[in-house]
C-alpha cells in the first residue's frame, strides 16, 4: 500500500527519505492540505518541509512523512524526552534522593491515577497487572504503584535501551523494542495505558488491535493524545505547538479517535481534556523561530523548556498553564486529551 521512495520534489530535501500513505482511519487517499512545517524544535536533523493533510473524514495526518528508516534522525539522541530521563537520574545521583518538586509531582500524578486505578478495582478483580507503552525510565508506571491500593504487577515497552535498562532496574518487566515490534500475550493486563505515543506510531490501528488483543474483558484502557478540535489549532493554523513536525503522524479529535476505537474493538468511556503548556511554548517558539531562531530558543526554548529550570521558565509555564486552564473553561477542550476505553461487551 505505502510507496517508500526518495524524495524528489524541492520541497523534501534528498536527505530524508519520505513515504506516501493513505489515511490509517478510512483508507482514503483523499485529502486537503491543513499546512505545512518543518522540525524547529530540532532544526539540526533536517530541513526538509513536511505536509500536514485532513482527510475527507476528519483525520488529520503528516502525508508524506519520514520513512521508518529515518527514525534516527527524528529521534536524536538529544531528543527531549531522552534528556529528561538523563537529567532525571544525574539528579537522583547527586541528591540521593528525590528532589523536592519531583515528590511534589509525584504526589498529584498519584491522586490524579488513583480515581483511575478505583474504576479499574471496581470492575477486574486482581491481582492487577498493568502496562505502559512507551515507559520511558519508569517514573509513571513508579507513579500507578503508588496510586492502587494493592501491589500490582509493572510491566512496560519503551524503544530507547537507555530509558528501558533505568526503568528495568527499578523493578519493573520492560521489553526494550518498539510497540510494533512487540507481541502482547492475549488477557495479559487489567490497566494499559500510553501517554502521547499513538499519534508517534506508523499503524495506530495495528496499535489498538494489539492493545485489544492485551487487555483482559474487563479491562481499561487510557490513551493520551493531541486534539485538533482546539481554540489554539484553528488560532494557530502555521505554528500550532502540537505538530511536533515531522514526529506527530496522525492527529485525533474526539471524533475521529472514537471512529479508531469503535473500529478496532472499543467503546468510549469518557474523553477528558487537561492544560497543556508545553504545547503553548512550542506555538510560540514556531512564530519566532520563523523569524529569529536564537531568540525563539532564548524566550520558548523547546528542549530545555523541561530541563532549564528557573524563573523565566517557571513564569511560562506557569503563564501558559493559567491560559489554558482558562481555555478549557471556557470552551470545554484544550490541545490535550485523554481517552478511557473499555472493550466492547
Ligand atoms: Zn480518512
Amino acid at each position: 500500500m505505502t510507496l517508500v521512495h526518495q524524495a524528489t520534489t524541492p520541497r523534501v530535501p534528498e536527505s530524508i527519505r519520505v513515504q506516501e500513505v493513505a489515511c490509517n482511519n478510512c483508507g482514503s487517499t483523499k485529502f486537503e492540505v491543513v499546512t505545512e512545517g518543518r522540525d524547529h524544535e530540532y532544526p539540526h536533523t533536517t530541513s526538509a518541509t513536511f505536509r500536514l493533510v485532513r482527510c475527507e473524514c476528519g483525520l488529520v495526518y503528516l502525508n508524506p512523512r519520514p520513512a521508518t528508516s529515518e527514525l534516527d534522525t527524528i529521534y536524536p539522541p538529544d531528543y527531549y524526552a531522552y534528556q529528561i530521563i538523563e537529567r532525571r537520574q544525574r539528579d537522583a545521583k547527586g541528591k540521593g534522593s528525590a528532589s523536592l518538586l519531583r515528590r511534589f509531582m509525584d504526589a498529584q500524578a498519584i491522586r490524579r491515577f488513583s480515581a483511575y486505578a478505583k474504576l479499574v478495582e471496581k470492575d477486574a478483580p486482581g491481582p492487577y497487572r498493568i502496562l505502559d507503552i512507551g515507559c520511558g525510565d519508569g517514573t509513571v508506571l513508579n507513579q500507578w504503584k503508588g496510586a492502587f491500593s494493592t501491589d500490582i504487577e509493572t510491566h512496560g515497552i519503551e524503544m530507547n535501551e537507555a530509558a528501558a535498562a533505568i526503568a528495568s532496574a527499578q523493578g519493573h518487566a520492560v521489553t526494550a523494542k518498539r510497540i510494533e515490534d512487540t507481541p502482547l500475550a492475549p488477557d495479559a493486563f487489567q490497566l494499559i495505558y500510553s501517554f502521547h505515543v499513538v499519534e508517534h506510531v506508523e499503524d495506530p490501528t495495528s496499535f489498538m488491535r494489539a492493545i485489544h488483543t492485551a487487555l483482559r474483558p474487563d479491562g481499561l484502557v487510557i490513551i493520551d493524545t493531541p486534539n485538533v478540535e482546539t481554540k489554539d489549532f484553528y488560532a494557530f493554523p502555521k505554528h500550532w505547538g502540537a505538530y511536533h513536525f515531522p514526529r506527530h503522524w496522525n492527529l485525533y479529535d474526539a471524533k475521529t479517535f472514537t471512529a479508531l476505537a469503535e473500529r478496532t474493538g472499543f467503546e468510549v468511556l469518557r474523553v477528558e481534556y487537561m492544560p497543556s503548556a508545553v504545547f503553548w511554548n512550542w506555538t510560540f517558539h514556531s512564530m519566532i523561530w520563523a523569524r529569529s531562531p536564537k531568540l525563539a530558543d532564548r524566550l520558548f526554548p523547546p528542549v530545555d523548556i523541561f530541563l532549564r529550570g528557573g524563573p523565566w521558565i517557571w513564569t511560562v509555564m506557569s503563564a501558559f498553564t493559567a491560559l489554558d486552564t482558562l481555555i478549557l473553561k471556557a470552551t470545554g477542550r484544550t490541545a490535550c486529551m485523554r481517552i478511557l476505553l473499555k472493550k466492547k461487551p
